[in-house]
C-alpha cells in the first residue's frame, strides 16, 4: 500500500516532494500512516533565504496591526470549525485518547484570538526622559524566526508559538516533531485561507538531528523558539550563541504535586490522577512526583492504587479510553528502565510497571505508581511516561525541600484547604508555574515557562508577544541646544 505523502508547506503551497521521506507511525497500532519530507540542508537554506525576502517585502512585517488582527481572528474561526477533524488526526499520530484531544483542541483557537487582540491593542511607551525630549519606544518584528516543536501537544504548542510570532509581524519557519507532524502541516493552508501572505509561514518536515539542526544553524534567523528536551537545547545552543541568535527554551520538568492533610482523601486522589496521568504522563508538567503528607499517606495510597489499577487503558479512538499509548517503542523501553532502576534502588512498585498492548499491538505502558524516596533516580529525572514517584513527607518543610530539589523548575501544584498553608508553600516553591488547588491549568494570557534546566523565556501572555519583537527607542529633542563646542557655554547638555 502506498502511504499518503505530506510535503513541506512553502511559499503558500505544498512543495514538491523531497528526495528523502520519513514515516509517521500510529503509536497505538504501530501502523505507518503517512510519509513526510526529510528536508535537506540545501532546501532549508533556500527556504530561509526566500523567507528573508518575504520579511523584507513588508507585506506582513509592516502590515497594519488591524490587518494582523483580522487574519489571526479569521484563522481562529477556521480552526474552530475544524477541531473534530484535527482531534482525530492528533489522536492517530500521538496515541492520546480522543477525549483528551477534543478537550485540548477545543481551546486552541483562543490562542489565536488572544494574540490577534494583542497585535491590535499592544501599545508602545513614552519614557520619562529628562528635559525637552520625547522618547518613544516602538516594537518591531524580529525577522525570520524558527519554531521547533515536540510531539506531545503538536497543535497546541505550534499554535501558541505561531500566534505570538505572527501577531508581532515575523516570518515563521516551523518544524514540527517528526513523530507527529501531520496536524501542524495542515496549518499552512488554513492560515492561507485566513489571508496570511504566502511565504509568511513555512512548515518544514524532517528529523531533528538533521533538518532541525540545519534550521538552527542558519545564520539568517532572528530567534529560535524550542520546545523539547534539554539535550536538544544543548545541541543547538552553541551555534546559536556563535550566531547571536536568542533562544526561548521550553524544556522538561519533574513537577511535584504537594498534597496536605487538610484535603479529603478522595479529593486528593482525584487531584493526583489528574495531575499525573493526562497524556499518559507525557506532558512537561506531568505531576510526576506525588509528595504526600504522612497524615494522609496510608489511606491516600490505598485509594490511589485502587483507582490507577481501574484505569481504562485502550484504543485511543474509543471515547471511553482514559489512558492511550505512549509515543514509541523507545518510550516503552525508557519507562521499563526507570521501573527496573527504581526497584533496584529499593522502590516499591505498587501497581503497573510493565509494557502492555491493546488488541495485541501498539506502544503501551501500564499506569505505574512507585513508592520511593527523595533523591532516587525516579524522584529526580524526567520519565515522560506513566511512571509516577510517590514520596511520603513528614512535614510541610520537608515537602518544600523535596519539591525544590531537582534540576527542573517548570510546574508544581500545592493542594491544601488551609488557605495560609497553600500560599506559604506556593511562595517557597522554586518553579516557573505554581498552581494552588489545580494542575495543568493554562491560558493564552498566562505566561508559561520554567527556570533552571526547564528552560528560559515564556510562551503565552504579553511576555511571549514581546519576545517576538525588538524595541526601537526614538529620541525627539525639542529644546536641548547643540552648544557643546561653543566657547564658554555653561551647563551645556551632552547626554
Ligand atoms: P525533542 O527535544 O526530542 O524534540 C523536540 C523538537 O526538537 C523536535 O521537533 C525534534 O525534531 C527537534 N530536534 C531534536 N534534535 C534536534 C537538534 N539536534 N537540532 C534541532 N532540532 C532538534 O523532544 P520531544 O521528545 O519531541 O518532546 C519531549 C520533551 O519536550 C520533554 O523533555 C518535555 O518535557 C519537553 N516539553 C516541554 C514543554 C514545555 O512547555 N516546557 C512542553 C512540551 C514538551
Amino acid at each position: 500500500m502506498t502511504l499518503p505523502h505530506v510535503s513541506n508547506w512553502v511559499n503558500g503551497a505544498h512543495a514538491s516532494s523531497a528526495s528523502h521521506h520519513l514515516k509517521v507511525i500510529n503509536p497505538a497500532t504501530g501502523a505507518e500512516i503517512a510519509t513526510i519530507d526529510a528536508t535537506s540542508r540545501e532546501t532549508v537554506d533556500d527556504i530561509i533565504l526566500k523567507s528573508l525576502d518575504t520579511f523584507k517585502n513588508g507585506k506582513w512585517s509592516k502590515a497594519d496591526p488591524s490587518e494582523r488582527y483580522a487574519v489571526l481572528s479569521k484563522a481562529a474561526v477556521l480552526l474552530r470549525a475544524r477541531i473534530p477533524e484535527f482531534a482525530e488526526l492528533e489522536t492517530e499520530q500521538t496515541g492520546r485518547p480522543i477525549r483528551e484531544m477534543r478537550a485540548q483542541l477545543g481551546r486552541i483557537p483562543e490562542w489565536l484570538e488572544y494574540f490577534a487582540s494583542l497585535a491590535r491593542t499592544h501599545e508602545g511607551r513614552v519614557t520619562p526622559f529628562k528635559g525637552p525630549v520625547i522618547n518613544t519606544l516602538t516594537r518591531l518584528p524580529l525577522g525570520v524566526v524558527a519554531q521547533i516543536t515536540p510531539w506531545n501537544h503538536p497543535l497546541l504548542i505550534a499554535t501558541k508559538k505561531l500566534g505570538a510570532a505572527l501577531a508581532a509581524g515575523n516570518v515563521v519557519i516551523l518544524k514540527p516533531s517528526e513523530m507527529a507532524p501531520l496536524s501542524v502541516l495542515k496549518l499552512g493552508a488554513l492560515f492561507q485561507e485566513a489571508g496570511l501572505p504566502d511565504g509568511t509561514l513555512q512548515i518544514i518536515g524532517g528529523y531533528g538531528r538533521e533538518t532541525g539542526k540545519y534550521i538552527c544553524e542558519n545564520t539568517h534567523l532572528a530567534k529560535i523558539d524550542l520546545t523539547g528536551g534539554l539535550l536538544t537545547y544543548q545541541a543547538i545552543a552553541g551555534k546559536a550563541g556563535e550566531n547571536m541568535i536568542p533562544i526561548t527554551a521550553e524544556l522538561g520538568g519533574k513537577a511535584p504535586v504537594c498534597l496536605f492533610p487538610s484535603l479529603d482523601v478522595t479529593y486528593a486522589v482525584k487531584a493526583a490522577l489528574f495531575a499525573s496521568f493526562i497524556a499518559s504522563g507525557q506532558t512537561c508538567v506531568t505531576g510526576s512526583r506525588l509528595l504526600v503528607h504522612k497524615d494522609i499517606y496510608e489511606p491516600f495510597t490505598e485509594l490511589l492504587v485502587k483507582r490507577v489499577k481501574a484505569f481504562r487503558v485502550g484504543d485511543p479512538k474509543d471515547t471511553k479510553t482514559q489512558i492511550g499509548a505512549v509515543i514509541s517503542q523507545a518510550s516503552v523501553t525508557r519507562c521499563t528502565d526507570f521501573v527496573e532502576r527504581a526497584a533496584k534502588e529499593g522502590g516499591n512498585v505498587l501497581c503497573g510497571g510493565k509494557p502492555t498492548s491493546v488488541n495485541g499491538q501498539g506502544f503501551f505502558f501500564e499506569p505505574t505508581i512507585i513508592e520511593t524516596t527523595r533523591g532516587s533516580n525516579l524522584s529526580c529525572n524526567e520519565v515522560f511516561g506513566p511512571v509516577i514517584a510517590l514520596i511520603k513527607c513528614d512535614s510541610e518543610e520537608e515537602m518544600i525541600e523535596v519539591a525544590n530539589e531537582t534540576s527542573f523548575a517548570l510546574g508544581a501544584s500545592v493542594w491544601s484547604n488551609d488557605f495560609n498553608q497553600a500560599h506559604r508553600v506556593a511562595d517557597k516553591i522554586d518553579s516557573g508555574i505554581v498552581w494552588i488547588n489545580g494542575h495543568h491549568l493554562n491560558d493564552p494570557s498566562s505566561p508559561w515557562g520554567g527556570w533552571k534546566e526547564s528552560g528560559m523565556g515564556k510562551e503565552n501572555g504579553i511576555e511571549a508577544y514581546e519576545s517576538y519583537t525588538k524595541v526601537k527607542s526614538t529620541v525627539m529633542n525639542y529644546g536641548v541646544q547643540p552648544t557643546w563646542f561653543d566657547d564658554e557655554i555653561e551647563n551645556a547638555r551632552y547626554g
